[in-house]
């Protein structure tokens, strides 16, 4: 770390795998300018102290029984979260904010600003109140954010059943998703999720300023258009993983034995398969993939989370024989370390649920994709893999044994793969010149680091 320079930061990541880790590697960045920090975050999916032994870390009650931890409805979570943490993280910020007994107290421990993800949403009257500047980070690529405000509008036309003919079609108010993914994306959600989007951009658009994990390299476009919109200074730091690789916010225990596993395989031979924290899957869906899998004959690194496939503990429903066969050429693990894995030469191919940090964190290593979006912003983030910087190919949910086996080859064995992995290499170098010196992202970092140095003056 460099010297303190006396000033703290304090910071609320929502309790979301995908959103923890980007507000941690922040942490770490601003540790190392001379920040000293603080995590206020929820009794729900609490990062481990032992991990983040210069942090200062402060939990809050968040109200969520052992049920409602265990819920698959994000949506639902969010909004049960935003109703009973606001009164525990009031009070918390309160008593960090009480002036301090003496003057150099003071002097040591000036609070600069928040920052806070952008699905907290009662933190704006709050901060208000107690004259705290406040910053939102948002853990999806730019474009999803600017066009995820248009999802009330869309919602109200989506009652008429999509016809065959539409599927394809691009969606004017959400460019890159075509009217099917918009059918998908949209399929469980409800008014309170109008509602809540609403907040989420009055919250922004009054904060003093926005910080994205993209660069201009990913999202330039859209970079443009959400400083037009939202008049506030946007940040688009990089991805940030590549600052601090060793992912130290994991919420579940990584399985090490991945390395020494991967070791043994043939360069860029491995096709890794994860769909993130969140995603779940039906017993048949398993099945299915397990299939594919095992008839490309290509190795594989497979993540099943405990819990991921509904109904069942974890893969027992596959029958033995087909254990058999996956066990000569793979290996099923419940958690991987997934940027060092990305990171191995032995792996050649990575099929996603393309959430947005595994999406980067694939482009960074130059590791090509087979997209299999679920959920939320991973239908955009497909898109931009396979539609804007073709660098993968997409399954459109068909998570069927010969798709999967059938993609696996093209992608491993065919000349149109060996073009996209050509392609992704380049896209890799590009990003990877956003963080270096002078790059995009790097600029950005040390104007955020600027624009905090002044917010506390
Ligand atoms: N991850 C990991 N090990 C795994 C699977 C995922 O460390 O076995 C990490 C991954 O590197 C990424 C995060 O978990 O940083 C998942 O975030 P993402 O936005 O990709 O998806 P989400 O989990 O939010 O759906």
């Amino acid at each position: 770390m460099e010297k303190s320079n006396g000033l703290q930061v304090i910071l609320f990541p929502l309790p979301l795998q995908g959103c923890i880790n980007p507000m941690i590697q922040l942490a770490k960045i601003l540790h190392s300018r001379g920040f000293s920090i603080t995590v206020i975050h929820t009794c729900f999916n609490a990062p481990r102290a032992s991990s983040h032994p210069f942090f200062k870390l402060l939990q809050i009650p968040d109200g969520l029984s052992e049920i409602e931890t265990r819920s698959h409805d994000v949506n639902l979570m969010l909004t049960l979260l935003n109703e009973r943490c606001e009164s525990p993280f009031r009070d918390c910020l309160t008593k960090l904010l009480q002036a301090p007994d003496s003057e150099t107290e003071r002097k040591k421990q000036m609070i600069s600003c928040l920052i806070h993800d952008s699905g907290w949403t009662f933190t704006e009257p709050l901060a208000k109140s107690l004259n705290l500047p406040r910053l939102v980070l948002n853990a999806t690529k730019a474009s999803f954010f600017r066009g995820h405000f248009a999802l009330p509008q869309l919602h109200r036309e989506r009652h008429l059943p999509l016809q065959d003919s539409e599927q394809e079609d691009p969606v004017r108010e959400f460019p890159p998703l075509r009217k099917k993914d918009v059918y998908r994306l949209l399929d469980e959600e409800s008014e309170v999720l109008d509602a809540y989007l609403n907040r989420i951009y009055d919250a922004t658009k009054s904060s003093s300023g926005l910080i994205f994990m993209s660069c201009e390299e990913l999202d330039q476009e859209s970079l443009t258009q959400t400083r037009q919109d939202f008049q506030i200074p946007v940040f688009a730091i990089g991805p940030s993983h590549t600052r601090f690789p060793a992912s130290s916010s994991s919420l579940l225990a990584p399985d090490e034995t991945c390395i020494p596993w991967l070791d043994k395989q043939e360069d860029r031979s491995v096709i890794y398969v994860s769909f993130g924290s969140l995603v779940t899957i039906s017993e048949s869906e398993l099945l299915e993939i397990a299939w594919g899998l095992s008839n490309s004959d290509q190795p594989f690194l497979w993540v099943v989370r405990v819990g991921m496939v509904n109904g069942i503990k974890w893969i027992e429903a596959i029958p033995e024989e087909v254990m058999e066969m996956l066990n000569k050429n793979g290996k099923i693990v419940k958690w991987a370390p997934q940027q060092e894995v990305l990171k191995h030469q032995a792996i050649g191919g990575y099929l996603t649920h393309n959430g947005w940090n595994s999406t980067v964190e694939s482009v960074c290593e130059g590791v090509p994709m087979i997209c299999l979006p679920f959920i939320w912003d991973q239908f955009l983030n497909a898109r931009f893999v396979c539609d804007i910087w073709r660098v993968g190919l997409h399954l459109e949910n068909r998570i069927e044994r010969n798709e999967i086996e059938g993609t696996i080859r093209i992608l491993f064995l065919e000349a149109k793969g060996e073009v996209i992995r050509e392609r992704i290499e380049l896209l890799k170098e590009k990003v990877g010149t956003s963080v270096k010196q002078n790059g995009s992202a790097y600029q950005c970092l040390e104007s955020l680091v600027d624009h905090i140095f002044h917010l506390s003056s």
